[in-house]
């Protein structure tokens, strides 16, 4: 289908792409458009005007501040899966950069309309639920903080406010956490998660803590707190240890109960409520060989 007909318009600042939206009736921020362009295409919206924020001086950089590492929200996902700082102190985000669609994509999208899009199976959702990272935002109520962990509220919601702009994204530097995002998909490259499983360790942190996190099973990208309250209690003493199998089958069992998968073109309810048992196993398995504790 060929693009609605709308008003392009590119922000300067931030002041200015808040201003363009208030006097305009119905916008739609664009940064890579990657989300925004297909949407709209397909007729599920039509924004009478897109205020593209690529150009927003300050938010094409990723700087150290005391808070943490911070993201723009113009700043592609390419850039972010290259970055060495991202790389060495926060490698689950850049590997979950990496698997969002194919380079020329990624050349273009972003890791902020990843998750304002909110979709179930955002990719980057399952890091920054992990990194316990922070969305910061301006909109006609002022500057605001939002976790991670709260933003998500549904399928394509999340706790934004009419108008409200996402500036970045803060990484708190708390620990290094480690570990891999198993992610199937009907093909590599083009196609959204089918399901997938983030399984992190701090090896920092002495005992070790454990997250878990789930994409493209359940209304929102989510953590699995009582599973990793389970490996933490029972990995204190030494993971890899006696019994340390039989505690990852528990684990990987409540995280099977607390996902809410639905059945679609991509997979049945049934086999992704089973990978998700099967990944979690796999994820933390993979954490106790690859580290001496
Ligand atoms: C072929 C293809 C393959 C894809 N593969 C994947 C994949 O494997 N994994 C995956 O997770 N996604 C995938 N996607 C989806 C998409 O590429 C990503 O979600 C991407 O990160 C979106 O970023 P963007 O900058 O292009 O967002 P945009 O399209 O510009 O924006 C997305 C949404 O966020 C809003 N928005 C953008 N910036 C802001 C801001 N600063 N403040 C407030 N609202 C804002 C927009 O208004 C829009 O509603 C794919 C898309 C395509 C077309």
């Amino acid at each position: 289908m060929p693009l609605p007909h709308f008003e392009y318009v590119a922000a300067r600042t931030v002041g200015e792409a808040l201003d363009l939206w208030r006097e305009r009736p119905a916008c739609a921020y664009f940064a890579g458009g990657t989300d925004l362009l297909p949407q709209m295409r397909l007729g599920r919206r039509a924004p009478a005007t897109i205020i593209d924020i690529k150009g927003v001086g300050g938010l094409d950089r990723i700087r150290e501040t005391e808070a943490g590492l911070v993201i723009g929200a113009a700043v592609p996902l390419a850039v972010i899966e290259t970055d060495p700082v991202v790389r060495a102190d926060f490698p689950l985000l850049a590997e979950c950069a990496r698997v969002v669609g194919a380079r020329p994509l990624r050349n273009r999208a972003t890791l902020v309309g990843n998750i304002c899009n909110a979709s179930p199976a955002a990719d980057t959702a399952v890091a920054l639920l992990v990194l316990d990272g922070l969305v910061r935002t301006v909109g006609a109520d002022g500057a605001r903080e939002l976790p991670v962990n709260e933003f998500f509220t549904g399928p394509g919601r999340t706790l934004l406010r009419p108008g409200e702009l996402v500036t970045e994204v803060v990484l708190p530097r708390a620990a290094v956490w480690r570990g891999s995002y198993l992610r199937l998909s009907r093909r590599r490259g083009m196609d959204l998660a089918t399901v997938g499983v983030l399984v992190a360790c701090s090896n920092g942190a002495s005992p070790p803590r454990y997250r878990i996190a789930l994409s493209a099973v359940a209304p929102v990208p989510l953590r699995v707190r009582d599973a990793e309250a389970l490996l933490d209690a029972e990995g204190a003493g030494g993971a890899g240890g006696h019994g340390w199998a039989a505690t990852i089958g528990r684990a990987a069992e409540i995280a099977r109960a607390s996902c809410s998968p639905i059945t679609d073109m991509r997979g049945t309810a049934e086999y992704r409520r089973d990978m998700v048992g099967v990944l979690v196993a796999r994820g933390a398995a993979a954490l106790a060989q690859a580290w001496v504790w």
